[in-house]
């Protein structure tokens, strides 16, 4: 008999027939002997709903109040999906973030899971009862209600996993698992029986959102076998119907590119004629992390005359409001001329642990693109990646061309 945790995400439970549709999938991991918790998330569409709710009176709500909003999609498809494992049978309860509780921090919107006493719950569930567990949520010290970041419901069930120590940990999907790159948008893309923690992480933290970056972090921290596949093809027939996420070394043959990620929740931020002065870039990414606004790629622009140079960076779409805002306010100390944002980008990225040992990766990526005739605005690049930024519109023949470029297409 194992302890398991199985998650379902937005499309999974995305109506009442789906939402029965899972209960039997737990069913039958009951029936197996296994003692279940099930963290769900929102119904497909919710959360942008709440969030659009938040965004139209306010773009510069206060977290606290998003995160009560919010937080609410999660809180419907527990009672619901208890309900329905009830109906069939199933011993089962409903757990809010807050009755477990998940406790986080209070990075309101982005929270990161502090400790979960799963105490009561683990008792529960050693009587044959399956918690279900609101996934994406949590609660803070000030008893504020707190929510992990969009597609946190993953990280939920890490964690969960981790603290209830179970066996493993399947994400249910509305994909059969994890791909070369996104198969809604390539369909060359080719599924992967196994993937490292650390290719999963640099793919999920450069957009792949199949899972959220900090679910595979915690997963490699606390050995969490996780694995994703489909809630909606039947698992049996297959010996690994999903993707397993491994160590390296139980990977046998080491592709150099093994993934090719892609992510438009980026926008660019320019600073005209900023002062060329030791400081500066201290003096502008300060204020931003004051306001826990992460920054991503940046370039700086060598100064002709000694004096005033260009700075460019992107942060998260969801931050360009609060970020111009904090730079203007910061003006008068920045000294720059003028700000420009340009939402319309798309960070497109490769990424393979075999990147390490073999030269001319960048250079493949560079022509392939340049063969298109797509400019490149940004670039960075670290151990076993390498991002650019393109204009939006050329994001699916970037894609398409580059997994064809480095060999990756299905035959
Ligand atoms: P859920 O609601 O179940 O959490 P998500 O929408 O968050 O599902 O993640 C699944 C989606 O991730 C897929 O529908 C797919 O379009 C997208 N995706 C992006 N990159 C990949 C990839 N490399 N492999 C598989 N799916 C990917
Ligand atoms: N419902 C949340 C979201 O849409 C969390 C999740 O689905 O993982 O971001
Ligand atoms: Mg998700």
């Amino acid at each position: 008999m194992a302890r398991i945790v199985m998650k379902f995400g937005g499309t999974s439970v995305g109506d009442v027939e789906r939402i029965k549709n899972v209960a039997r999938k737990v069913e039958q991991e009951v029936k197996a002997g296994h003692q279940v918790a099930v963290v769900v998330s929102a119904m497909s569409g919710v959360t942008n709903q709440l969030v659009k709710h938040c965004n139209d009176i306010d773009k510069l709500h206060d977290a606290r109040e998003y995160d009560a909003v919010v937080a609410s999609g999660e809180q419907v498809t527990t009672g619901l999906l208890a309900i329905a494992l009830q109906s069939i049978g199933i011993p089962a309860r409903s757990w809010q973030g807050w009755q477990v509780p998940i406790r986080t921090d209070d990075t309101h919107s982005k929270a990161r899971i502090v400790s979960i006493d799963t105490t009561e719950l683990e008792k529960r569930m050693s009587t044959g009862e399956v918690a279900v567990v609101a996934g994406f949520q949590g609660v803070t010290d000030e008893n504020r209600l707190s929510t992990l970041g969009r597609g946190g419901s993953d990280t939920s069930a890490v964690a969960l996993a981790a603290a209830v120590k179970a066996e493993r940990c399947d994400i249910y999907t509305d994909v059969d698992g994890v791909y070369t790159t996104d198969p809604r948008i390539v369909n060359k893309a080719r599924k992967l029986t196994k993937v490292t923690y650390e290719e999963m992480l640099e793919m999920a933290s450069l957009g792949a959102k199949v899972l959220q970056t900090r679910s595979v972090e915690m997963a490699m921290n606390h050995r969490v076998r996780v694995q994703v596949l489909s809630s909606f093809e039947a698992a049996a027939g297959s010996d690994i119907p999903g993707t397993l996420v491994v160590d390296e070394d139980e990977i046998v043959e080491k592709e150099v590119v093994s993934g090719i990620a892609y992510s438009r929740d980026e926008a660019k931020i320019t600073l005209i004629g900023v002062e060329d002065r030791p400081g500066v870039a201290a003096a502008i990414f300060g204020p931003l992390t004051d306001a826990a606004i992460n920054v991503d790629m940046i370039v700086q622009n060598i100064s002709e005359d000694g004096k005033s140079t260009d700075m460019t960076f992107t942060v998260g779409k969801a931050d360009v409001a609060r970020a111009v805002k904090v730079l203007e306010e910061a003006k008068g100390a920045l000294n720059f001329q003028r700000l420009l944002s340009d939402s319309n980008v798309v960070k497109v990225s490769v990424i393979g642990v075999g990147m390490r040992s073999h030269a001319g990766v960048a250079q493949r990526m560079f022509k392939a693109l340049a063969d298109k005739g797509i400019n490149i605005q940004v670039i960075s690049t670290s151990e076993i990646k390498i991002s650019v930024l393109i204009a939006e519109e050329y994001t699916e023949l970037a894609l398409r061309s580059l997994h064809t470029a480095y060999g990756l297409d299905a035959a």
